[in-house]
């Protein structure tokens, strides 16, 4: 690189870093969205893929302000383009959107404001895009780039494609000269290429980041008592945002109407409901800090809020592209979240029945990818590895903390090579001809007609394995798939034995096999672990107090709530609890737009609660990494500490004294123990006229959401006792 090069590039980061600042209050770029933005920068045309939540939105967004001309934004769905582009208003950046949604005089008027240069991010359907009269337009519009957002749809090997995606590959006939980049989220290294080659990328630099999102916790169950399950995963999770993924209509309906019937506010959402009943379904998701949807795949495609919590799975999803993606639309705001994913040998038949009338080119991609998704559930890999592994990459090393797999307790098998032969060799004497079911039953010695039938009752590996349990053999059969000793082949997903699994036989390779807790088949209790890490520090009823006020912002808009800050910057707001428009910037998200925009209430909100409750302010936590999905997962060891005092009767005051830690930081730990040990008796901690009050608030709104019960009682009571009374609460009703 000639020092002029570098120079130029160097000012290229500078220019950038000024306008992240400027326009979205970030103070550092994520994983590869320097090297993107500088090569988008450059005009080299550009292919980027991040997971879902890792910023690719600001890569092209940040390169634009500081590019000349217009950049033209293709995002598949009209419904969502609205939000994106509010949420980029919100931020300061001359966003406008063309679509059919938009009426004549809309339309003229952003013409009005392109022709005049005011536009900067023109965001525009597929559909739109392509039609020759508006690409007429554009002809004398001085264009930056094009920017094809969920460039996977243009690729029919992808998960998702859209016939509308493939006629863009007219862009680069139409416009030789201007840069093309595209953006995705889960993509193969082949359909990285398909992307490249359909829209016709010249010597593309490609960005490929990691696929791990290291702030999902995930955890695969076998389906047990599934409303106890489900019901175990919500406890975790009153007053916040997820999905409900499951496999049919009917299901949906099903979990909607139990939840419903609970007292859990849930709105369904799938193919068969019509489109305004999904539109609006989908809007009050949106729109709301806490809703819950259930719904099956058709919902989430572009999905961009950013606080959902949690991603519960009733049911295994069709492939881990799948999975990947739906599991993903949790945690983009980079805050703790969790992916739950209960599956049972059911799944599998369920999807192959729903597939079966698919064309056999196609069913047979899909049957592969149904089986690549059984193994990774009944396989013992650490989950972010083994996804990660999918798309072709590796972690250096595995989770540790944040995933089933990790914080298990599985013990190894004592001489795995003889249970891995015993297993092997029964498929291969079976010929290869049975599936798992089967297999089992003759290694458990079974007296059933169809094995006596066969006359498999001779084989040598009859009842060799009748001293363990049923599932505990279907674990390893499914470890041994997962390690690729074995596979399922066909319509009755017979087990054959692939190479590896000679090599077993011979006894010339080892495969690892455990017994894994799950097996057991218990309703896994949550994990306390990096849970309140985020929490660290925050003023809990601050929180609140902001949360209303983002409301407040956000309904005299008409947009959603994370359009005006997202809750990682909320939690930032009441965690460093400014009160100078300087001292604000320095929080996570706050850019100078919001600032003049929102500034002002939320620094009076902050000032008021200080004084009130004689809170320290301006608290300079710059130690901290402000950008929370660089911290790395981690037990807290404070709530750890915490416990035993708790068990020891202290006073909540007492322990937050003994630990150094916030009132309200020390009442999450708290509200922790509580759920982590069941207590169902709040009076060590809330007096029991008190409680006896919360609880009968309880009666009247619910538990979902501590607001709704402050509010019943006249913000008389604190927050602190509802939150220890409410777990409690739902303690006792499990
Ligand atoms: P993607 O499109 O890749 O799924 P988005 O562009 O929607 O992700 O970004 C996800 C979230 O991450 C958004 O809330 C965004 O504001 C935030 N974000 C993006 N870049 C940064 C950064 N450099 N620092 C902090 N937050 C960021
Ligand atoms: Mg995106
Ligand atoms: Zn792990």
């Amino acid at each position: 690189m000639t020092s002029e090069r570098t120079d130029a590039a160097g000012e290229n980061v500078q220019q950038l870093r000024n306008v992240l600042q400027k326009y979205w209050g970030f103070d550092s770029f994520r994983a590869l969205q320097q090297e993107s933005m500088t090569s988008i920068m450059e005009g080299r045309d550009t292919l980027v893929v991040l997971p879902t939540g890792g910023g690719k939105s600001l890569c092209y967004q940040a390169p634009a302000m500081c590019l000349d001309g217009m950049a033209i934004v293709v995002s598949p769905l009209i419904s969502l383009m609205k939000d994106q582009v509010d949420t980029a208003r919100a931020c300061g950046l001359p966003a406008r959107l063309i679509n059919s949604s938009i009426d004549a005089r809309e339309r003229f008027e952003t013409w009005g404001e392109v022709r005049d240069g005011k536009v900067r991010l023109l965001y525009v359907s597929p559909e739109r895009l392509t039609q020759s009269s508006f690409l007429d337009q554009l002809a004398d519009v001085p264009l930056s780039m094009l920017a094809i957002d969920e460039a996977h749809c243009i690729s029919q090997w992808g998960h998702d494609f859209r016939p509308h995606y493939r006629e863009l590959c007219v862009l680069r006939e139409r416009f030789p000269e201007v840069p093309l980049h595209a953006f995705t989220a889960t993509a193969t290294a082949d359909v990285q290429e398909d992307i490249a080659h359909q829209l016709g990328l010249k010597s593309p630099q490609f960005f490929v980041g990691s696929f791990d999102r290291p702030n999902l916790s995930y955890r695969v169950i076998r389906k047990g008592n599934l409303t106890e399950q489900i019901e175990a995963e919500l406890k975790n999770h009153v007053g916040e945002s997820g999905i409900i993924y499951c496999i049919t209509r009917k299901e949906v309906d099903e979990w909607t109407a139990f939840l419903n019937s609970r007292g859990v506010p849930a709105l369904p959402y799938h193919a068969g409901l019509t489109d305004e009943q999904r539109h609006q379904n989908q809007e009050a998701f949106l729109n709301d800090d806490a809703g819950i949807v259930v719904a099956t795949v058709a919902f989430g495609m572009g999905i961009d809020k950013s606080n959902i919590r949690f991603v519960i799975h009733v049911g295994m999803p069709k492939s881990i592209e799948h999975y990947q993606q739906e599991s993903g639309r949790a945690g983009r705001d980079g805050l703790d979240a969790d992916c739950v994913l209960l599956f049972g040998n059911d799944d599998l038949l369920k999807w192959q029945f729903m597939t079966r009338d698919l064309p056999p080119e196609v069913s047979e991609v899909s049957a592969e990818s149904l089986r690549k998704m059984v193994g990774f559930c009944e396989g013992m890999m650490c989950r972010h590895r083994a996804l990660v592994r999918h798309f072709g990459q590796d972690l250096a090393e595995k989770c540790g903390t944040n995933c089933d797999v990790c914080t298990g307790n599985h013990t190894a098998v004592e001489e795995p090579l003889k249970i891995a032969q015993m297993i092997l060799s029964s498929v291969y004497r079976q010929e290869q001809r049975f599936g798992v079911e089967y297999t089992i039953a003759v290694l458990k010695g079974s007296r059933s007609k169809k094995v006596l039938g066969n006359g498999h009752d001779k084989l040598s590996t009859y009842g060799l394995l009748k001293d363990h349990s049923k599932p505990l053999i279907q674990e390893w059969i499914g470890q041994l798939i997962q390690q690729e000793c074995l596979h399922r082949v066909g319509e009755y997903n017979m087990l054959r034995l692939k190479e590896p699994g000679w090599l077993v036989l011979r006894g010339e390779w080892t495969p690892e096999l455990v017994i894994p807790q799950r097996a057991e088949l218990q309703v896994e209790a949550p994990t306390a672990k990096g849970k309140q890490t985020s929490w660290d520090g925050v003023e809990m009823p601050l929180f609140e107090k902001l949360r209303e006020l983002r409301s407040t912002f956000a309904s005299e808009r008409g947009v959603p709530p994370y359009v005006i800050f997202s809750d990682a910057t909320l939690r930032d707001l009441a965690r460093k609890r400014p009160t100078t428009p300087d001292a604000i910037l320095a929080v996570y998200g706050v850019g100078q737009k919001k600032r003049d925009d929102f500034g002002t209430e939320f620094l009076e909100v902050i000032d008021n609660y200080c004084r009130e409750h004689q809170v320290e302010s301006n608290v300079d936590n710059s130690n901290k990494p402000a950008d929370p999905p660089d911290e790395q997962p981690r037990v807290n060891r404070s709530a750890l500490t915490a416990f035993p005092l708790f068990a020891a009767g202290k006073s909540l005051a007492e322990v937050a004294q003994t630990i150094g830690r916030a009132h309200s930081t020390t009442c999450g730990y708290l509200a922790e123990y509580l759920r982590e040990k069941d207590i169902t008796d709040p009076t060590p901690w809330v007096d029991a006229p008190t409680a006896a009050r919360i609880r009968q608030a309880i009666e009247h709104v619910g538990a979902n959401g501590l607001k709704p019960i402050f509010e019943h009682l006249n913000g008389e009571v604190d927050y602190d006792s509802i939150r220890i009374v409410v777990q409690c609460w739902l303690n006792g009703k499990s």
